[in-house]
């Protein structure tokens, strides 16, 4: 039974019903900063139990217009004065070699087209840990934010004469149902059921097949690389390492039917990646690897042995096997949790060491000395890419909208994720402020913008991912 709460008038004053907002992840924190900056008051409802429930271990690379959009924020009149300057700082600012490429077999580096550039502030490459991030962003958030409530839809109060709602209603996976809120922002990321309802199950995510293993190791492993932003490759061209070994020192014995596809699986694939809407950029990419790691080395923190620095496997399908079934929905990894099991580390650390068994010393350092116990498996996922129509048009609802991976989930390719995320947070927040508070038009204008960028960061995000990792979503591929 839902429990009945009394109606607030929901008008543009100071006493309207908040927004709504599901998730606390990094969209919805920054949505919620820009709402708090105007004054507008929210409620926050995120699944898990605390801001460090599950790992945040990974690290965010910011783009121009991912810095731009958190700037707009951080520095809208009504913010914290230091907001920004707080988030600065915490920013690792990477030069060195840049963005560079080196062969995991000779440990040289090499040419290899990634069309990734990756240099936004001052030619350097901004970074930051997830997990900073969302804690800068939830200061001064903490009184609005409601831990353990599962999502998972919502109720619309159609009470007035006209039929248009006058309020909305979180649903709970406890039966419960929120308070009345102004609007609800469905910002749970890529197992949104806000997006679902509100897309009419329009909005889908494809599993790909590709699967990643997170992983991190201290400082002192990385001192072969260097200063910078690394891309280390196994080519396809090259044997795989027994993955059928492989598969089994994951502690699988199912897995290594599927793990001896691996080179068959990764060809050159490039040439597929020229779909009309995919931009030109993604074009370029050449090889398909049969592994590759991306690890950020920063010059602030190389010298330092008591800190670890992460690095992110991913492999074309077929090559990395998770223990529990790959494609079986009810089992799927969540890419977002990238430690939400401790059962996974050491099985996902296994399975990393035994496919990069025959690589150069320089690079297999990352993985021999890496923390087992941190290693996750996670699964490469992407919303819409099969039709390449990207973000699908739905019957717009003026009171509910999606942000963030809920609407526009990436691959890994590209880094655009966050980068697009933030975005949806900044133009919607400032849509919400401009209006101080809900309005007929918002939500509307919100996805009409939102639909050109993020449709185009999904399609170069895939066609990225298709040329790099061999993945091939279509129509019927299984979403997660
Ligand atoms: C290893 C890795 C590396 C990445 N690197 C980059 C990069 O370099 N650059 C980049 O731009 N992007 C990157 N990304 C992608 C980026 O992390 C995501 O795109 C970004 O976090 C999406 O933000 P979000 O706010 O939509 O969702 P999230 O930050 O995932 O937040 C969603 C929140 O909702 C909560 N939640 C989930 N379900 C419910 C529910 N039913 N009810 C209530 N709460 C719920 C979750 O617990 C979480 O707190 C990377 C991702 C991974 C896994």
């Amino acid at each position: 039974m839902h429990q009945q709460h009394q109606e607030t008038p929901t008008t543009t004053t100071k006493t309207m019903n908040p927004v709504l907002i599901s998730g606390a992840g990094l969209s919805s924190l920054l949505l919620a900063r820009a709402l708090r900056a105007a004054n507008i008051p929210i409620r926050i409802y995120e699944r898990d139990a605390s801001v460090s429930f599950r790992g945040q271990g990974y690290r965010l690379r910011l783009s121009d217009e991912g810095l731009d959009a958190i700037e707009s924020v951080l520095k809208s009149p009504g913010s914290q004065p230091d907001a920004w300057d707080e988030f600065w700082a915490a920013c690792g600012q990477t030069g060195g070699a840049g963005f560079a490429t080196i062969d995991a077999l000779t440990g040289e580096q090499v040419k290899q087209s990634t069309s990734e550039s990756l240099h936004s502030r001052d030619g350097k490459i901004i970074g930051i840990a997830r997990g900073d991030m969302r804690r800068i962003f939830m200061r001064g958030l903490e009184d609005d934010i409601e831990w353990n409530r599962h999502v998972t839809g919502y109720e619309l109060n159609n009470n007035n004469n006209d039929n248009t709602a006058t309020a909305v209603h979180a649903l709970f996976a406890d039966g419960t149902r929120s308070p009345p809120g102004s609007m609800l922002i469905g910002g749970e990321g890529i197992h949104s059921l806000v997006a679902k309802q509100l897309s009419g199950g329009r909005l889908k995510v494809y599993d790909s097949g590709a699967r990643g293993i997170h992983g991190q190791a201290p400082t002192g492993a990385f001192k072969g690389l260097g200063e910078g932003v690394f891309r280390i490759v196994e080519t396809a061209a090259q044997p795989p390492s027994s993955s059928s070994d492989a598969a089994a020192a994951a502690g699988n014995g199912t897995a290594t039917a599927t793990a001896t596809t691996t080179a068959a699986t990764a060809t050159t694939t490039a040439a597929a990646a020229t779909t009309a809407t995919a931009t030109t950029t993604a074009a370029t990419a050449t090889t398909t690897n049969r592994l590759s790691i991306i690890t950020n080395v920063r010059s602030r923190d190389m010298h330092d042995p008591s800190l670890s620095f992460g690095w992110t496997m991913i492999a074309p399908p077929g090559v990395i096997t998770t223990p529990d079934s790959s494609s079986s929905p009810a089992s799927s990894t969540d890419r977002n949790n990238v430690s939400s099991s401790s059962t996974i580390g050491h099985p996902a650390a296994r399975l990393a060491k035994q496919l990069t068994q025959n690589w150069h010393p320089r690079v297999r350092s990352l993985i021999d000395e890496m923390d087992d116990s941190e290693a996750a498996f996670w699964k490469i996922t992407c919303s819409n890419a099969a039709q390449f129509r990207g973000v699908p048009v739905w019957p717009n609802d003026p009171r509910v909208t999606v942000i963030g991976d809920a609407v526009h989930s990436m691959t890994p390719a590209g880094g655009l994720g966050a980068n697009t995320a933030v975005r949806d947070a900044a133009l919607l927040g400032k849509l919400i402020a401009d209006r101080g508070g809900f309005a007929e038009g918002i939500t509307e204008a919100y996805e009409k913008e939102m639909r050109v960028y993020g449709s185009a960061m999904v399609a170069k995000s895939y066609a990225l991912a298709r040329a790099q990792f061999g993945i091939d979503i279509r129509e019927d591929s299984p979403t997660i």
